[in-house]
């Protein structure tokens, strides 16, 4: 299939664009990568009537690496997180996720912005951000505001965010955890997870996030309390407890929670390894 026809715009700033979706309200919506808004509109599960393309706004892009904080601009694309050498050597488990996310022409185009604020649970960064602690900066016609990523996500495709506002920036703290991995399951190469698990762990500290196992991603603080003590079962437990899986085509309840252990523990023993 292809899209229905919109008005394609291409504004060079910040402002213009913002205007832009002030003036054209719910008719509108901003493009960034288009691998996913592309894909829903061609099926037809999206009806916009403008686009607004993000890819001129120079502020938009790039990645700033300071001692304690990594700020990723929107417009980066997730290639561009696997081939920063720096930031793989600051915060690995980032390269370690994107090179999981479908394919090299995909990594290309889409970008870390969209992947982030699509609020499709069955993307990667959600629960990765979770994980590391994330924050994301939004710009409206009122300002800028910042949301923690463990705040953002509501349901599948609702967040935080409002429609009048471009997300523009990713803030990571540098983790002090040495020990990290991002494990998932995918019935092919280039599909979404069945299930997916981040973990970061050390010096007396650990942070646990899942992916496509809910409507939407789920940090767990009583799991990362328990993996911060060492205990293992209880922190699977828990993460287990938290995730409430939906029966699709990638298969029943009881299965997807079996996936969800096993993913979980395989990234909880290669995050420990990595920090011993
Ligand atoms: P777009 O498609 O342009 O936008 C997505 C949504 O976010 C739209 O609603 C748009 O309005 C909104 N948006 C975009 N940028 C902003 C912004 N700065 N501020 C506010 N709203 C914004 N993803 C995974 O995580 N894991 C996978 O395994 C995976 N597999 C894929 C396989 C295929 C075959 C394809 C086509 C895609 C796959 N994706 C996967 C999705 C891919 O990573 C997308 O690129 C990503 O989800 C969205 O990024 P984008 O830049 O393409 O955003």
């Amino acid at each position: 299939m292809i899209p229905a026809g919109f008005e394609y715009h291409r504004p060079a700033d910040i402002a213009s664009a913002l205007s832009l979706l002030q003036t054209h309200g719910d008719e509108a919506r901003v493009i960034a990568g288009g691998h996913s808004l592309i894909p829903m509109m061609k099926l037809r599960m999206a009806d916009l009537s403008h686009l607004i393309d993000l890819q001129d706004i120079d502020g938009l892009k790039g990645i700033t690496i300071a001692e304690d904080i990594v700020s990723i601009g929107a417009m980066t694309t997730q290639n561009e997180l696997i081939t920063n050498d720096e930031l793989s050597r600051r915060i690995p488990i980032l390269r370690e996720a994107a090179l999981l996310i479908a394919d090299p022409q995909v990594r290309y185009v889409g970008t870390v912005g969209g992947n982030v604020a699509n609020g499709d649970p069955g993307n990667d960064m959600p629960g990765l951000m979770q994980c590391l602690g994330a924050v994301y900066t939004l710009e409206g016609p009122d300002g800028s505001r910042a949301v923690a990523a463990r705040d953002f996500y509501e349901a599948a495709y609702f967040t935080a965010r409002e429609d009048e506002e471009i997300l523009t920036q990713i803030t990571i703290p540098v983790p002090s955890m040495s020990g990290y991995a991002y494990e998932k399951q995918k019935r092919k190469i280039g599909d979404y997870a069945t299930a997916a698990a981040a973990v970061m762990v050390g010096g007396g500290n650990a942070s646990v996030a899942m992916t496509n196992l809910s409507d939407t991603p789920i940090y767990s603080a009583e799991a990362s309390d328990a993996l911060a003590k060492g205990d293992v079962d209880g922190c699977v437990a828990a993460a287990l407890d938290a995730i409430d899986p939906q029966e699709d085509m990638r298969g029943p309840i009881a299965f997807k929670k079996h996936v969800a252990e096993v993913i979980l523990r395989r990234a909880i023993a290669k995050a420990q390894e990595r920090a011993a």
